[in-house]
């Protein structure tokens, strides 16, 4: 069976900044692309907020660069997805696509998170030209129109009031009559002049054309029927860490994030790293998930030296 020093699971900022530093530290790491290769970056349009390129990066282009970096320096990166892993006894063993076994003296967990969708065929056909899952990323491009938000949620009323600052108008549409989010953010969201909250309302179609998102359709729980005239989607429903490998073995939150150490990239399981969004329910941004890949594999290499 291959035996390895450094295993990193992933290929978005995180999972690439850790192979980046990793190899210049001469850990040799092997990296799993994973389902989606590049990560959630892949799936958006232009990224403004990355630091290091003054007229923006389209996401795709990005996460190219990022994987052109970590080949230069070595890294053997690879198709394939972890479909186990079993973290009980060292060297840690992960199973590749259902059928291959790898060895590995420490692993560097870079699965990210994946936004929930509302599952809308209509969501879908328009995700990156009006459906969003991340305001921070994409509400710049809707400066001066007209958008909503979905969710009732910390994030949608952090969102909502982020867009509130940009935007005409937001809609914070909310299934129930009542908000989830904590008192200060609902406070926050309902003091914003220019959100107006629709409560008891699901979305039953995006209505859109070649240019984008043009509207949306709402049903409320009383059977009425609203359409909104949008330019922009804005999905905050919540986000999946991809941690389901790690169930058991690795300590996660209580929405199934892993837990580290603060301050680190350590878990619970010495010489299992975590870096990126699948640690991070707060902040979810490439250049903080970047950060805490350069910390996976310093705190590695450190665990490795100690060895
Ligand atoms: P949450 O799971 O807290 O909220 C999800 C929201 O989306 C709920 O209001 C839920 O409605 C709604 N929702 C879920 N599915 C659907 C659907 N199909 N249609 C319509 N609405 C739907 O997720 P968040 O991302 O908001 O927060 C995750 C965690 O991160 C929380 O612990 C939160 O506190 C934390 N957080 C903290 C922040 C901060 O402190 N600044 C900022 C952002 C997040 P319902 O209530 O009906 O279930």
């Amino acid at each position: 069976m291959e035996k390895i020093k450094c295993l990193i699971i992933g290929s978005g900022p995180a999972g690439f900044t850790a192979a980046i530093y990793a190899s210049r530290a001469g850990l040799a790491p092997v990296l799993y692309e994973g389902l989606e290769p590049g990560g959630q970056l892949v799936s958006t349009t232009e990224v403004e907020n990355f630091p290091g390129y003054p007229e923006g990066v389209l996401g795709n282009e990005l996460m190219n660069d990022l994987k052109q970096q970590a080949a230069r320096f070595g890294t053997d990166i690879r198709y394939g997805v972890a479909t186990a892993a079993d973290l009980s006894a060292r060297p840690f063993r992960i199973t590749i696509d259902g059928q291959q076994e790898i060895e590995s003296d420490t692993v560097i967990i870079a699965t990210g998170a994946t936004a929930r969708y509302l599952g809308l065929p209509s969501e879908q056909r328009f995700r990156g030209m009006g459906v969003s899952a991340c305001a921070t990323c994409d509400g710049f491009f809707y400066k001066g129109k007209d958008v909503a938000v979905v969710g009732g949620g910390d994030t949608a009323c952090e969102e909502a009031v982020y867009l509130a600052s940009l935007c005409r108008k937001v809609y914070l549409i909310v299934r129930k009559n009542y908000l989830r989010a904590s008192k200060a953010m609902q406070e926050k969201a309902m003091r914003t002049e220019n959100i107006e909250i629709l409560f008891e309302f699901n979305t039953e179609e995006v209505l859109g054309d070649d240019t984008g998102v043009t509207g949306v359709r709402l049903r409320g729980n009383d059977g009425s029927q609203l359409t909104l005239d949008i330019a922009g989607f804005f999905v905050a429903i919540g986000h999946k860490p991809n941690t389901e490998i790690f169930e058991g073995q690795v300590e996660l939150d209580a929405n199934g994030y892993i837990r580290t150490v603060p301050g680190s990239s350590r878990t619970n399981i010495e010489g299992v790293f975590a870096a990126g969004d699948v640690q991070d329910p707060t902040y979810r941004q490439a250049i903080t998930a970047a950060g805490s890949g350069c910390m996976a594999a310093i705190d590695c290499e450190r665990y490795l030296l100690s060895l």
